[in-house]
C-alpha cells in the first residue's frame, strides 16, 4: 500500500547518486554538477518510477537532473527574466495581468525542474505565510477588478488540505472574485495528492475552478495519473496543461503531438506551449522561435485545432502572455 502523499515527498530522492543507482546509471554516463545547493535536487519516487532504467537521455531525468550545462553563461540569460518583482505590491502576490493575480502561498515544489524560471525567486522574501492573507485580501478588495485568482508557486498543493480550505473559505468572502485557478504539478509528480478532501474542497466551493497541470512529455503520463484525473473532472475542475518547449526532450513534432493526444485521452486539454523564460542556468533548454514555429506548423497539420496548444511567450511588462504568430512572413525571433 502507498504511504501519503506528504511521505511520499518528504521521500523524494534529493540526493543525485542515489537516483543514478536506482535507474542504474553512473556518473559516467551524465555530465553531473557538483554545486547545486542554490537550487537543490528534488525529485519524488512516482515520478522517477516513469523514468526509463539505463536511459541517460529519459526526457523526464532530463528535466531534473543538474548537470553542468547549468554553469553556462549566456548573454540574454538572467536570474530574473521576467522582472516579476516590479509587479508584486505585497508579499506573496504578482498583479501581472488586469483582470487576475497570482499568489505564491507556498515556495516549495513537488518536484524541482531545472528550467524553472523562479529558480532564483526570493520566495523566503515573498512567502505571505498565514499572517499576510490579510493584506492579500486588503489588496484584492481594492482591486475589484480582479475576478480570478490563480494559486501558483511554488506549487499551491503543497499547502496542506486544511489550511487551503481556510484560505478558499475566506477568498470566498470577497465578490469580486468568480474565478479560482491552480497551476501545479503535483497530482502529475504525486498523483497521491489527490485526496478526498481536496476533492471536496474543489467540488463545495463557489469558485469556478480549472486547473493547469503542466507536463512537458508523454511518458508523464502513465496510468495511474488516469483515477486522480477522472476524479478531478467529476468535482468539476476544468483540466488544461501548459509545457515548455524544451530542447532534448519535446521538440520534435512526434514529441508535442503524443503528448496532445495523450492528454485527451486523460481528459485533459493542451493550453499552452511556452518558450523557455531566459532563466539563468536554463539555455542549454532553450530551443529557438524560428525553431518553435517551424514545430507548430507540424503540429498543426498533424493534430485537431482542439488538440494544438497555443505558441506563447512571456514578456516583462506585457499585460497578457504575448502569442508567436506562426504564419508572418518573417518570423520575430529575439
Ligand atoms: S513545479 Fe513549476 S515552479 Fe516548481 S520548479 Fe517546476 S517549473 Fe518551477
Amino acid at each position: 500500500m502507498l504511504s501519503s502523499w506528504p511521505k511520499q515527498w518528504q521521500s523524494s530522492f534529493t540526493n543525485v547518486d542515489d537516483l543514478l543507482k536506482y535507474l542504474e546509471l553512473s556518473r559516467l554516463d551524465l555530465p553531473i554538477l557538483t554545486d547545486f545547493t542554490q537550487f537543490p535536487f528534488k525529485v519524488p519516487r512516482p515520478f522517477v518510477d516513469r523514468m526509463k532504467k539505463g536511459d541517460p537521455n529519459d526526457p523526464l531525468l532530463l528535466q531534473v537532473l543538474p548537470i553542468t550545462a547549468e554553469l553556462l553563461e549566456n548573454p540574454g540569460f538572467s536570474k530574473n527574466p521576467l522582472q516579476e518583482d516590479t509587479v508584486n505590491p505585497v508579499s506573496g502576490l504578482l498583479h501581472k495581468y488586469s483582470s487576475r493575480v497570482l499568489l505564491t502561498l507556498s515556495g516549495s515544489c513537488a518536484i524541482n525542474c531545472r528550467y524553472c524560471f523562479r529558480r532564483h525567486f526570493p520566495y523566503e522574501d515573498n512567502n505571505p505565510g498565514t499572517k499576510g492573507w490579510e493584506s492579500i485580501f486588503d489588496y484584492l478588495r481594492e482591486h475589484s477588478e480582479v475576478n480570478e485568482v490563480i494559486l501558483s508557486g511554488g506549487d499551491p498543493l503543497s499547502t496542506n488540505d486544511a489550511v487551503l480550505k481556510r484560505f478558499i473559505q475566506r477568498l470566498e468572502r470577497l465578490e469580486s472574485v468568480q474565478y479560482l485557478r491552480f497551476h501545479t504539478r503535483f497530482p502529475i509528480v504525486i498523483p497521491d495528492r489527490v485526496t478526498e478532501d481536496l476533492l471536496l474542497m474543489l467540488d463545495d466551493t463557489r469558485f469556478r475552478v480549472s486547473m493547469v497541470l503542466h507536463t512537458n512529455h508523454v511518458n508523464e503520463w502513465d496510468e495511474s495519473l488516469r483515477a486522480p484525473m477522472r476524479a478531478l473532472h467529476d468535482a468539476n475542475v476544468t483540466l488544461l496543461n501548459q509545457s515548455v518547449l524544451l530542447g532534448g526532450i519535446n521538440n520534435s513534432v512526434s514529441a508535442l503531438s503524443d503528448l496532445s493526444y495523450r492528454l485527451y485521452d486523460l481528459g485533459v486539454l493542451p493550453y499552452y506551449l511556452h518558450l523557455l523564460d531566459k532563466v539563468a542556468g536554463a539555455s542549454h533548454f532553450d530551443v529557438s522561435a524560428d525553431e518553435a514555429v517551424i514545430l507548430m506548423r507540424g503540429l498543426i497539420e498533424r493534430l485537431p485545432g482542439y488538440l494544438v496548444p497555443r505558441l506563447v511567450r512571456e514578456v516583462p511588462g506585457c499585460g497578457s502572455k504575448v502569442p508567436i504568430d506562426l504564419f508572418c512572413a518573417r518570423i520575430m525571433t529575439k
